[in-house]
């Protein structure tokens, strides 16, 4: 299995520093507003790895913290009037809806900046001790001039660097490069914590440090997020951590490019954004926009559009009739070794895409030429019962990466309504066996269907 590390600037074999078990880091979402899609996109592609990785038989222990003080955060909460504990609670719990709409896995924790202050202050300390940091009236920045290998992530060159000029802003350009603040001096009317600095509040990038050191220990094995936060966010946080620790902080870093909408990418400052709500709002099923966000390989800019999100939708819809036809299909009496060997390969393609960096999209397609030649295997009469439960276990085990097939709940409407539409299309071409068997199915689930002029109807009994 390789992924391609962005700090290697190339693929590499993946293995566990330890054991069978993976630890792995993801910038969360900083709770300040409902996530955008292009957000999703990062927490999607994360999810893909998470379940690959699981899928391949590793034990994940995932980390994705919750950035609940920053300055956009505590901008919200004073525009509002209310403490910010109160205001980045709404979105935290509104980030959690969204995870189980799109059908994220849960990570193993989901600590809050809030609760880890103590924990940041005392790396804050560590690098004042060993003069990596320095104090500027009740704030402490960090040297990067200090750390020579600064800029290896990001490849930026370290002499543009101003020494001693600083940044207080914890989102900041490349050309900005500069010293950045680890604590924040007290500001009127701003929440604050007691530290020996002085009151004051942790900047956005040690926040990152401190809780991945905590869950995760000082080296661990995948630090992900989206290209964006390459530089500052991550190049500040390998030159905290390592400075700190005296050890490599990550093995693996693995990056996401954008969602982007109509040639830019999807951001809350440019105002080109739908959250996720916005999207289900306009009547697009959550599954089919899951589909979408992992159907480009994640390291290529995906374009959000309406056609995209259709054509996901059309997709999903062939898996789950196809799903929905091996669950029905009685299977001719005989194997055909062209089946079991469309299976065999299906199999191997699905794997050997995942396993060459996360190649989804390679996968998808090995997935979908099994629906079309399986497709005509059964109206051919060449699929076996034995291969119809095979393919069958095929969809529930690469469901457990792809996470589209099985959520849709069985019996759920949209597989009822298909199958009457097979219905109608085999009485058309009067196969009446078929379009009898389906009426009998349906009645077997409590399902009665009633023709009438206007079409058929269905009740439930
Ligand atoms: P933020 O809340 O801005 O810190 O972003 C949370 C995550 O979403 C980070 O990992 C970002 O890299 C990622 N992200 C933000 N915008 C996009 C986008 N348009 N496409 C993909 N990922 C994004
Ligand atoms: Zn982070």
């Amino acid at each position: 299995m390789v992924f391609y590390d962005t700090m290697a600037r190339q693929k590499r074999e993946f293995r566990p520093l330890e054991g069978n078990r993976v630890r792995m880091y993801t910038c969360g979402p900083t709770v300040y507003d409902y996530a955008h899609v292009g957000n999703f996109r990062a927490y999607v592609f994360e999810d893909l790895l998470r379940r690959w990785l699981k899928f391949r038989g590793y034990e994940v222990y995932q980390v994705m913290n919750l950035t609940d003080v920053d300055d956009k955060t505590i901008r919200g909460a004073q525009s509002e009037g209310i403490p910010l504990r109160e205001y980045t609670d709404r979105y935290v719990k509104a980030f959690f809806e969204d995870l189980d709409t799109l059908n994220i896995e849960r990570a193993e924790v989901y600590p809050r900046a809030t609760d880890h202050v103590p924990e940041m202050v005392e790396i804050v300390q560590r690098l004042l001790d060993k003069g990596h940091a320095y104090r500027v009236d009740g704030s402490v920045y960090f040297s990067v001039a200090s750390f020579p290998a600064y800029g290896a992530l990001s490849g930026m060159n370290v002499d543009e660097v101003m020494a001693g000029a600083r940044v207080e802003q914890d989102e900041y350009e490349k050309t900005d490069a500069r010293d950045f603040a680890l604590w924040k001096e007290r500001k009127e009317g701003e929440p604050y914590w007691h530290s020996p600095f002085g009151p004051g509040r942790p900047g956005w990038h040690i926040e990152c440090t401190a809780m991945s050191i905590k869950y995760l220990g000082p080296t661990f094995d995948i630090h992900t997020g989206g290209v964006d936060n390459i530089f500052p966010h991550h190049e500040n946080e390998i030159a905290q951590s390592e400075a700190a620790t005296g050890q490599k902080f990550v093995n693996f870093w693995l990056h996401c490019a954008h969602l982007i909408v109509e040639g830019e990418k999807m951001s809350k400052s440019k105002g080109n954004f739908f959250t996720l709500r916005d999207l289900i709002a306009q009547g697009h099923h959550p599954l089919a926009i899951r589909f979408f966000l992992l159907s480009g390989h994640y390291r290529h800019p995906l374009n959000l559009t309406q056609a995209a999100l259709e054509q996901s939708r059309a997709a999903l819809q062939r898996l789950w009739d196809f799903r929905d036809r091996l669950e029905r299909e009685p299977g001719a009496a005989e194997s055909h070794p062209e089946v079991i060997a469309l299976l065999d390969r299906t199999y191997k393609e699905f794997i050997e895409g995942g396993d060459d960096d996360l190649n989804i999209p390679r996968s998808l397609g090995a997935l979908f030429d099994m629906v079309r030649e399986f497709n005509a295997a059964l109206d051919n009469g060449l699929a076996a019962k034995p291969e119809i439960d095979r393919a069958r276990e095929m969809l529930r085990e690469f469901d457990r990466v792809l996470g589209v097939i099985e959520a849709r709940e069985p019996g759920g409407d949209e597989r009822i309504e298909a199958l009457i539409r097979e219905r109608e299309e085999a009485r058309k071409r009067r196969d009446f066996a078929t379009a009898d068997r389906i009426r009998e199915q349906l009645r077997a689930e409590g399902i009665v269907l009633e023709d009438t002029p206007q079409g058929t109807h269905w009740k439930r009994v």
